[in-house]
Formats: C-alpha cells, structure tokens, sequence
C-alpha cells in the first residue's frame, strides 16, 4: 500500500512559509489506517517492548495501538503544566523560543525498554527531549519510530546512536 497517497500537504500552516504533511487522511481511511499500524508494529522487528512513549499529541494515535499489540504500557509525554502528578520536565529549543514537555516521574521505571512514537520527526527537537526525559527516567530506548521523517530537516543528526525508524521519507 502506498501511504503516501494518504499524506496531504498543506501550505502555509501551522505559519506561513511552512509547508505541513497532513495525516487526518491516513487517520480516516478503515484500510490505511490498520496497514500503517501494521507497518509500524513490522518496523520494532518483535523486539521485547516495555512502554510505549507517545507524544502529544499526534503521538497519541498510534502509541496506543502499538503499545496494545506489543503488550507494553503506554506513557504519554505532554506539554507543560497538563499532567496532574508529580513529572520531570525537559526544555528545547523552537525555532524561535522554547518549549517544555514533561513526562510522570513515576511512568518509567529503571531499565524499563521503551518504544518512543511520534507521528512525524522534523528538525528532532521534540524527539531528542523526549530521550532525555526517558534517560533521565532510567528507561532504556529500544527505538524512536515515526510514522514520517523530513529528511531534508535532518532530525536524524540529533538522535545520533538510537535506532530510528521511519514509515515514510520526504
Ligand atoms: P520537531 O521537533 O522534530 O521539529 O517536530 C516534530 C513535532 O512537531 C512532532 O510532534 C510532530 O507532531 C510535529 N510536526 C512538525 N512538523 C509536522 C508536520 O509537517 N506534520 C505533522 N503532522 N506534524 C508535524
């Protein structure tokens, strides 16, 4: 099956000059939408999965199935000041400014193997954060899976020395 046919660009969202892959077709499609978890699940390779790492929030649609069909929790990383407990936080740079995502303190124990998942990785600011928070944690990253990569915004270059998997590549 070929995703892509189901990925849309839309100019000039979330701010003008950026150009955004819209997943909402992939989401709504009965067949897509099962192959592509599918495709993800192949991708973790039947590697033994603790928890599953999503982030807000387009991580949240296929971190749960993932973590469902893996038999692994799921842990949900969210920006600041939404997650009622006790948490570790991490900041990052944006293009301009910064931004903080914050994970339960107790959502991750020592040794634990974590699949992190997001929908897309670009410039990887969000992903390379979220590994901080999982070492911090004590959790061990099995891999970072992605439903797409921008190759060209080279979010690789920032998770140097974990596996990286991505469905698709632009
Ligand atoms: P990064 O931190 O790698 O620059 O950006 C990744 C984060 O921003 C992900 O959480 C992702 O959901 C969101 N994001 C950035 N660009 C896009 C895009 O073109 N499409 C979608 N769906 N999400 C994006």
């Amino acid at each position: 099956m070929d995703f892509k046919n189901y990925i849309r660009d839309i100019d000039n969202f979330p701010s003008p000059g950026v150009g955004f892959k819209d997943i909402t077709p992939l989401l709504q499609d009965k067949t897509a939408f099962q192959e592509a978890a599918k495709a993800l699940l192949k991708m973790v390779d039947n590697q033994k999965i603790d928890k599953v790492v999503g982030m807000e929030s387009r991580g949240f649609f296929y971190g749960p199935i993932l973590a469902s069909e893996l038999k692994a929790g799921f842990v949900p990383v969210r920006k600041l000041g939404k997650l009622p407990a006790e948490t570790v936080a991490q900041t990052y740079k944006l293009e301009y400014g910064t931004d903080t995502l914050e994970m339960h303190k107790d959502s991750v124990q020592k040794g634990d193997r974590i699949l992190i998942h997001d929908d897309v990785l670009a410039t990887g600011g969000t992903a390379a954060a979220v590994c901080q928070l999982v070492e911090r944690l004590g959790g061990s990253i099995v891999q970072c899976n992605f439903l797409i990569e921008l190759d060209f915004l080279k979010g690789i270059e920032k998770l140097n020395g974990y596996d990286v998997r991505s469905l698709l590549h632009y």
